[in-house]
Parts: C-alpha cells; structure tokens; sequence
C-alpha cells in the first residue's frame, strides 16, 4: 500500500505555510523537497564522520571515505551499472554533460563529424555540444520533435550516418515531460557506431533506471532533483570510455605520480574527481537513494502516473488551457499555457494561495521557439503529492484566470 501521508510525515518542510496557507510544492522539476533521513544524514556525517576523503590514513578521515566509496556503490546497483567505477560524482547534470562534451567529445570528434541532439533539450544538453562543435570544426545537427511533444524519430533515423559521433538526447524532458524512447534511439545511434549520452535528469526519480539494459554510453543527472542535496551528482560511463577519456580538471586526488614538468592520473573515476569531492553530498545522495528503495521506485513511479493522469484529466476540463505536448508518454510534470494570460502572472497569483509552480522558458529557449511562445507553466509532481494538493490547484485557476483577464 502506498500511503502518501505517511511519505509526506518525512518531509519536514511540507508542514510550512506560505502567506498563511499550507504550502502545495509542485516544483519538483527545479528541485524536489528533502526527507529528514537525507537532512540527518548530512548532520550526522559532519559531526561524527567527517575527515578529507582518500588522503588521510586517520579514523575520521577512513570513515568518509568508506561512506564516500559505499555511496558510489549504492548509486551504481541503483541505476544497474556494471561496476561501481563507472560512478563519477559531479556537481549536477550540468557538469556531468560538460564533462563528456569536454573529455569524450574532444577526444572522438574530428573535424567534419557529427554531434546530434534534439529540438527539446535543457541548455545544459545544447550549449556544451555548440561549444564542442565549435571547437573541433564539426557539425551539431538536430533532431526536431513534432507538436505532440514526441522526438521525430523517422527523421532521426535518416540523419544517422557513419559521421555521427555522438547522440545526447534527454531521458525525460524538463520542459514538456515527454518520455523519450531511449533504448530505440540507443541501439539506431550504435548501429552507426555513435556514441550516446543520456540526460537522466528528469528520469531518474520516477522511473527504474538500467544503464546497462540501455546500454547507453553515458547517463547524468543531479542528486538534488531526487530528494538528495544540492551540489551532488552522478555520471555513469562505461568503463571502456572511462579509462581512455583525458582528465577533466587538474589538481588533488586525481593524480597519481606528479614532477615538475609531467603528471600521471588516477583510473577512473577519481580521474574525473579533481580536488575535494562533495563527500557529504554523496553520502546524503546515497541516503536518498535508499530512501526512494524503501519506497520503491516502481511504487512511486505508479503513484506519480495516476497523480498526473488526475492532474492531466482536470486541467484539461478548465477554460483556455492548453497542454503542450501531451500526447506522447509523460512523467512527472505538465506543461501548459492558459489563453491571453502570461504564464508569470499565472504563477505569482498561485504563489500567493501557497502554490508553488514554475514559469518561464525551464532552461529550455529551442522548445518555446518550436512553439512560438515565450514560456509555459509548469507542474510538477514527486512522491509526496496527492490528489487534493491538484484540486487545490486546479480550483485556483478559474478564479485567477478570470482575474487577470478583467484586469487585461
Ligand atoms: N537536464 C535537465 C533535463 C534538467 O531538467 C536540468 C535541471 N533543470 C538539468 C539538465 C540541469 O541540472 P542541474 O542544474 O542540476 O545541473
């Protein structure tokens, strides 16, 4: 049984009020809210666990380094890699996808080579590969997706070719909440001999993740999306890609021997793990993770889908409101516009009932683009959200839409 009343009792910051009102927190795409187990976990590490990890040979400093190499463990059977190795934190997908771009990516592309992603990517899938493209004097092609909110995967097909190097597309997107059906475009893009890189970012906390069923060459995402903290996150590679790819950053931890003039690294990760780590952020990730085990992924992602077919039915009945996308599988948020009402107006009105939402363009200017429009609305759901956080919403929206088409 899931019993979301009991989910929500972890998540102390679900008992604020905003202006008066009990909070209702659909902005889980920006951020998702964090159990009391994560909270401690970090408490607990700085008090009793704490001590710079991989150097020293003293108690505290062994201890961190065990919770440290226990979480890259615990991510890793978690997402169904292979091995724990092929686990490099980063600070968020941001960094994980600029890692890629930086190390992969300089190291494979040649002049006249091809790097493809889609119409629908968060800018932290898009602008690294211009950047790299730009770089290497190769070609970035892009992958259009059609008004259903699906990737045009005819067209994608035709645009693979033996050039193509590299394929980065996003798992989920952020910005319409389409599932993309990345093992199909996983197996075209080998069948050329492309390279793939996921953008797990929307996926990772509402649905089972297996890297190695995928076979994907890389997948990324951020700890803090996924109940875990700020500051953390994860780059599964494949151990083949991992030992041939050049550092990242240079510095502490990721060198092996060092003279004046020459260095040699580490393996993987810790090639890719130049300096401090987040230490503290990976262990209270790894505490997410087993938070959301507990729950079980499969129970969340079942509990979410009803919540959104729920959202989906009932925003569609009011007045002047339009999905966008919507037509392809979905999970975890909807994107809509309500006719002659911006969407900030729309969010800052809500706010003000204790609704949180986003508004805007969600990182993601080439979606707004194909549709002609300066930004959506946004809702976003996680495990924690019920059904009658949705009603408060949606009975909102009349009263404020006809608000402020008076004032218009
Ligand atoms: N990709 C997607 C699909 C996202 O939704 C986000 C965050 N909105 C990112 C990448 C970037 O994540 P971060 O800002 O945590 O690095």
């Amino acid at each position: 049984m899931y019993d979301v009343n009991m989910i929500r009792q972890d998540f102390p910051i679900l008992q604020e009020r905003v202006y008066g009102r009990p909070l209702v927190y659909l902005d889980n795409a920006a951020t998702t809210q964090k159990p009391k187990c994560v909270i401690n976990a970090i408490a607990y590490a700085y008090m009793h666990e704490n001590g710079n990890v991989h150097r020293g040979n003293h108690f505290l400093s062994n201890c961190a380094t065990q919770r440290y190499e226990e979480a890259r463990a615990g991510i890793s059977r978690f997402i169904h890699a292979h091995h724990a190795n092929e686990i490099v934190f980063t600070r968020g997908a941001t960094e994980g996808l600029n890692l890629v771009a930086s190390t992969y990516g300089e190291m494979v592309l040649r002049e006249g080579d091809i790097v493809l992603v889609s119409e629908m990517e968060h800018h932290s899938n898009l602008v690294p590969w211009q950047a790299l493209c730009k770089r290497k004097n190769a070609e970035l092609k892009i992958i259009p997706f059609l008004d259903s909110g699906e990737l045009d995967l005819e067209t994608y097909a035709q645009m693979l070719s033996d050039r193509v190097r590299i394929v980065s597309v996003a798992h989920v997107s952020n910005a319409l909440g389409t599932v993309h059906p990345v093992k199909k475009i996983t197996d075209l893009a080998h069948s050329c001999g492309a390279a793939v890189v996921i953008d797990g970012t929307q996926a990772v906390q509402h649905m089972q993740i297996d890297v190695a069923a995928l076979d994907c060459d890389f997948y990324c995402f951020s700890g803090h999306k996924m109940y875990g903290p700020i500051g953390i996150g994860v780059l599964y590679g494949k151990q083949e890609h991992l030992a041939e790819m050049p550092p990242y950053q240079y510095g502490g931890e990721m060198v092996d021997k060092v003279g004046l003039y020459d260095a040699t690294f580490e393996n993987a990760p810790l090639r890719f793990e130049a300096g401090t780590p987040n230490y503290i952020g990976a262990i209270a990730l790894h505490e997410a993770v087993r938070y959301i085990e507990r729950i079980g992924i499969e129970q969340i992602a079942a509990h979410e889908k009803s919540l959104l077919e729920y959202t989906l039915q009932h925003l569609r009945k009011i007045p002047g409101v339009h999905v966008l996308g919507g037509q392809a599988p979905m999970a975890g948020l909807v994107s809509f516009r309500v006719d002659d009402i911006h969407a900030y107006d729309l969010a800052v009105l809500l706010d003000k009932l204790g609704i949180a939402i986003r508004s805007g363009s969600h990182c993601a200017q080439t979606v707004m683009a194909h549709y002609g429009i300066e930004g959506t609305a946004r809702l976003s759901l996680a495990c924690y959200n019920t059904c009658s956080e949705i009603d408060a919403f949606c009975e909102s929206m009349p009263r404020i839409c006809n608000r402020l088409q008076k004032v218009r």
